[in-house]
């Protein structure tokens, strides 16, 4: 048995970030991976990612549909994320944004609207007025550093833990079953 490798304990502001970063996976524009967690009193209430419509075809089936150097054919990560919490019935007020990078104007004005307070973000993103909508309704904008993007576990060496007897292989990407337009 051999000893688990030891890594720092994440503080909470960098395991919500690692969390949006994981929501960014599930990402289907290629000009963009954008995720977001929204949280209050350390609690995840709803999650983000950029990607189309319900039942819609995606940019990474069909290419992305571009307006003035925007692709417009998902919703970015933090609108997506407002609206599970809307269809969840899930109040935003008070809550925090976890964003892998700087809202877009509209998003930050969405999460304004919705009574997010605090938004902490680890990159940035182009021409944004976000930093100017936040100060005037003072809303807290943090930037922190991007956290390790590995994740720390170790199954073969946690001495309770066991593969799982029967598991397939994990395939490399969930395949989406194609896109059909009736
Ligand atoms: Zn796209
Ligand atoms: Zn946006």
């Amino acid at each position: 048995m051999k000893t688990p490798a030891k890594h720092p304990r994440p503080s909470w502001d960098e395991y919500f970030l690692k969390l949006a970063m994981l929501a960014s996976e599930r990402s289907t524009c290629p000009r963009m991976h954008c995720g977001c967690v929204m949280v209050k009193d350390r609690f995840v209430l709803a999650t983000g990612y950029n990607g189309s419509l319900p039942r819609a075809a995606h940019c990474d089936e069909v290419g992305c549909l571009v307006v003035n150097n925007h692709c417009v054919r998902t919703n970015h990560a933090e609108v997506n994320a407002l609206c599970q919490a809307s269809r969840h019935g899930i109040s935003l007020d008070g809550a925090t944004a976890y964003v892998t990078n700087m809202p877009c104007t509209a998003c930050a004005k969405a999460l304004t609207a919705a009574g997010i307070r605090r938004v902490v973000v680890f990159s940035e993103y182009h021409d944004t007025l976000a930093e100017m909508f936040f100060r005037e309704s003072e809303v807290t904008l943090e930037r922190l550093p991007m956290p390790g993007t590995t994740i720390h576990y170790h199954l073969d060496t946690y001495s309770s833990a066991r593969p799982a007897a029967k598991a397939k292989p994990a395939p490399r990407s969930v395949p989406r079953p194609a896109h059909s337009k009736k």
